[in-house]
C-alpha cells in the first residue's frame, strides 16, 4: 500500500510499512500536541459566493498550522491526527474557535455563516450534538449562522447512527451540508433520507468538468438531483471563468475557490463579505 502525503516540498510517497512514514507519523502527532498546548493552529476563512446575486455571506473555515516556519497541510496532519484520536480534541479546538469568530463578527452586526469541516470520529462521538447546542448557548448566536460540513464517507458508513445525530442537530437549526460529494460510494437512495440542506460537489469533478464529459455529466446530475430533492449545491475549488459559467448554466447556488478568494485570515475574509 502506497501513502502520498503532501507537504509544501511537494507530494511524497510512502510505503505503509515503511519506517520512514511512522517516523514522519510519530513526529507529527507529537509536534501537533505541542501546537494545541501552544496555540499555535489557526483558522483561514474561505468566501463562498451565491451564484445567482454575487452575494457573499458565508464562508468555510480551514484548519492552518505553521511548525517553525514549515507550513502543515491539513491535508496531511487531518488523516494522522484521525488515526491517533487527537482529532477529538483538535474538533474541539475548531469548534470554539469558529464560534467565537462567529460571535465576534455577530456582534459586529454581520450575518456571516461559518462552515466547520467535521471529522467521522468526531461527528459519531457520543455527546456530539449537545456539545453543539451547548455552544449555541455559550457562543449565544443563532443557530443559522453556524453549518457543519460532513464527508459523504462519514455518514453512510454509519448511516443509522449518523442519521440519529443529523436529526439532533437539524433540530437546533445548524446548517447541514454534505462535503466530498461524489467521492464516496453515494447512495442516492440515503442521500434523500439524510435530514441535510446541501451538497458539496468535490473539486476533483469541479477541476476536470470543462474537458472531460463524464466529469460535467456528474456535476450537471448532482445540480439536477440535489435540487431535486430541494437542497442546495455549493462547488468547491471553482479557479476559472469557463468553470464558473457551466456550474452557473447548471443552477449551482453557491461557488467557492481560488476564482473568487483563497482562504484568508477573518480580518481579510470581511473585507469579500458584502
Ligand atoms: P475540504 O474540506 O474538501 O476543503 C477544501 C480544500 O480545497 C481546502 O484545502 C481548500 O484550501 C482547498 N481549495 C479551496 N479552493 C480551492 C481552489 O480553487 N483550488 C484548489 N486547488 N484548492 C482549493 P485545505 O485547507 O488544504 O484542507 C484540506 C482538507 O483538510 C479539507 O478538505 C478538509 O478535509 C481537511 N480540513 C481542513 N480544515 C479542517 C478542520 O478544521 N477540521 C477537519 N476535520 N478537517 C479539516
Ligand atoms: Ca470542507
Ligand atoms: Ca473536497
Ligand atoms: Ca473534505
Amino acid at each position: 500500500v502506497e501513502i502520498a502525503l503532501k507537504n509544501n516540498q511537494g507530494v511524497h510517497y510512502f510505503n505503509a510499512d515503511d519506517g520512514a512514514y511512522h517516523q514522519r507519523r510519530l513526529t507529527i502527532t507529537r509536534r501537533l500536541e505541542q501546537a494545541l498546548k501552544h496555540n499555535e493552529l489557526t483558522l483561514y476563512y474561505q468566501p463562498k459566493q451565491q451564484l445567482s446575486d454575487g452575494r457573499v455571506q458565508s464562508c468555510e473555515c480551514l484548519l492552518r498550522w505553521i511548525d517553525n516556519g514549515e507550513f502543515i497541510s491539513p491535508g496531511e496532519f487531518i488523516p494522522i491526527a484521525e488515526r491517533s484520536g487527537l482529532i477529538l480534541v483538535l474538533g474541539e479546538w475548531v469548534l470554539d474557535s469558529a464560534f467565537n469568530q462567529a460571535r465576534a463578527w455577530y456582534e459586529e452586526g454581520r450575518k456571516i455563516q461559518i462552515a466547520i469541516n467535521i471529522s467521522a470520529r468526531q461527528f459519531l462521538q457520543p455527546g456530539f450534538a449537545e456539545s453543539i447546542e451547548r455552544r449555541l448557548r455559550e457562543y449565544a448566536i443563532p443557530a443559522s449562522l453556524i453549518e457543519l460540513e460532513l464527508t459523504e464517507t462519514s455518514i453512510m458508513d454509519n448511516h443509522q447512527l449518523a442519521s440519529a445525530v443529523l436529526m439532533e442537530l437539524r433540530a437546533l437549526g445548524v446548517s447541514l451540508s454534505i462535503d466530498d460529494f461524489g467521492t464516496g460510494y453515494s447512495s442516492l437512495a440515503y442521500l434523500s433520507a439524510f435530514p441535510v440542506d446541501k451538497v458539496k460537489i468535490d473539486r476533483s469533478f469541479v477541476s476536470q468538468m470543462v474537458d472531460a464529459p463524464k466529469q460535467q455529466a456528474i456535476v450537471l446530475t448532482i445540480c439536477q438531483l440535489a435540487h431535486n430533492l430541494g437542497l442546495k449545491v455549493i462547488a468547491e475549488g471553482v479557479e476559472t471563468d469557463v468553470q464558473r459559467e457551466l456550474l452557473h448554466q447548471y443552477g449551482c447556488d453557491f461557488l467557492q475557490g481560488y476564482l473568487f478568494a483563497r482562504p484568508v485570515p477573518a480580518s481579510e475574509a470581511v473585507t469579500l463579505f458584502n
